[in-house]
């Protein structure tokens, strides 16, 4: 069982399968073992611990929620929620690696492909023996992704000819296989393409220099005339309509990161307003710090409960895209108060790396703009209960 969970009031764990909270036991132990004693190196040197793959392996976490045909276990939503905010509690890059390669990649292939590639890249993805990453964003295209994607496609014979730039690209330092969204310079359609690591014509180049995530590895990706056999173009994919729907299938999984990080930054600041002595007491006492304490809680507690009602409707097949960007929307911007709130309760040791919570701090701003912004999620629901369209 999990150990006495400060940051579980409402008794989230009480509310899932015996099978999910193995898991969860599982993931914390993980994290807590393997990854909270490295990754303040890490962080610092601005790297992904590669060593961390083979023990993730042995965790076998990813046919918890997809089977081997790339269809998705019956509550695959719920357990990959929960496998998610346990990894953002300690650290969440460890949580964006498993994302990207899990959640984005992986998903572009089950949705994309045909039987074939499936069969053929599935089964080694879900052991982690094939590392994958996601390429949509360009230096150009962010939020208005899918009307300013200017990679291109040319079919020439049995391949495709691609050129362009993918920015922010995680995982692709390293990773076996990039999905590269592209369009079809004929019918002008986005077609997914599976471009494997050494390709020619496939330069990546590690993004510098990051404040937050500094453990994911986000690549510029530039393509120069990087030709891909038609047996790797995802063959389901034939136009952006698959990758909104891989888009779709991740969202919550972010909304679950919001949770995760706060709820790590709560305990920590928990922890040490019952340690940390100022005026002959212990900071906890001061009425201001229980105030900030139990600001967080209320915050944490919340995102939980909307993130499981969230999941649950994706698992039952009712959660509409406004539902996610509603929990996106949330969380992102209670996890910034309350990691603020957790960072502040540390004084200046708030932003000393080895005190935990000044990762957490820096980590939320990217959680904050990736998957759909602050802004764009807000218009998505905007949308939704006004039948008015803010986007041109
Ligand atoms: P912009 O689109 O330039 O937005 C700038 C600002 O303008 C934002 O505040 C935005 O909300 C606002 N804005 C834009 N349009 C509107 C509007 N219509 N109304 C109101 N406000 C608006 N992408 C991938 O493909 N693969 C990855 O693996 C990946 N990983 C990432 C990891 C990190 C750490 C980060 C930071 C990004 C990653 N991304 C990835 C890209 C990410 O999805 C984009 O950064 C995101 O979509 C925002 O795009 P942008 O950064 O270009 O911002």
């Amino acid at each position: 069982d999990l150990p006495a969970p400060h940051g579980d009031f409402y008794g989230l764990m009480d509310m899932l399968s015996e099978r999910q909270r193995e898991i969860a036991a599982r993931v914390r132990h993980f994290m807590e073992t393997e990854v909270a004693p490295i990754m303040n190196e890490y962080w610092s040197r601005d790297e992904f611990p590669r060593q961390l793959i083979p023990k993730m392996r042995e965790l076998n976490l990813m046919r918890e929620i997809w089977n081997d045909d790339g269809t998705r276990t019956p509550d695959a939503s719920v357990t990959e929620g929960i496998i998610i905010m346990e990894m953002c509690r300690v650290d969440v890059s460890t949580a964006v690696f498993f994302g990207v390669h899990a959640g984005l990649a992986l998903a572009s292939v089950a949705l994309g492909g045909d039987e074939r590639q499936r069969a053929e890249l599935l089964p080694p993805m879900l052991d982690l023996d094939v590392i994958g990453a996601f390429g949509l964003t360009e230096p150009e295209g962010g939020s208005q992704v899918s009307q300013g994607l200017r990679t291109t496609a040319r079919r020439d014979g049995d391949s495709w000819i691609l050129n362009g730039e993918k920015k922010w690209i995680g995982n692709s330092t390293f990773s076996d296989i990039t999905v590269i969204w592209a369009r079809d310079e004929a019918d002008q359609q986005v077609k997914g393409f599976v471009v494997r690591a050494g390709t020619p014509g496939f330069e990546v180049e590690k993004i510098q220099g990051k404040v937050a995530l500094r453990i994911v590895e986000n690549g510029h990706i530039r393509l120069q005339n990087c030709r891909v056999p038609e047996s790797d173009r995802l063959q389901q994919a034939t136009s952006f309509r698959t990758t909104a729907d891989v888009l779709r299938l991740t969202r919550a999984g972010v909304a679950w990161q919001g949770v995760g990080c706060a709820m790590g930054a709560y305990e920590l600041a928990l922890s040490y307003a019952q340690t940390r002595e100022q005026f002959g007491k212990k900071i906890g006492a001061f009425q201001l710090i229980q105030n900030h304490l139990v600001h967080m809680l209320g915050n944490v507690t919340a995102m939980q409960m909307l993130c499981l009602r969230l999941s649950q409707m994706e698992d039952a097949g009712t959660m509409r895209d406004q539902h996610a960007a509603l929990a996106k929307v949330f969380t992102a911007a209670r996890c910034r108060e309350t990691v603020a709130l957790a960072r502040e309760s540390f004084g200046g040791n708030g932003i000393l790396l080895e005190y935990g919570v000044a990762k957490h701090f820096c980590d939320t701003e990217a959680i904050y703009s990736y998957e759909g912004t602050n802004e764009i999620n807000t218009l998505v629901v905007g949308r939704a209960i006004t039948g008015l369209s803010a986007f041109v």
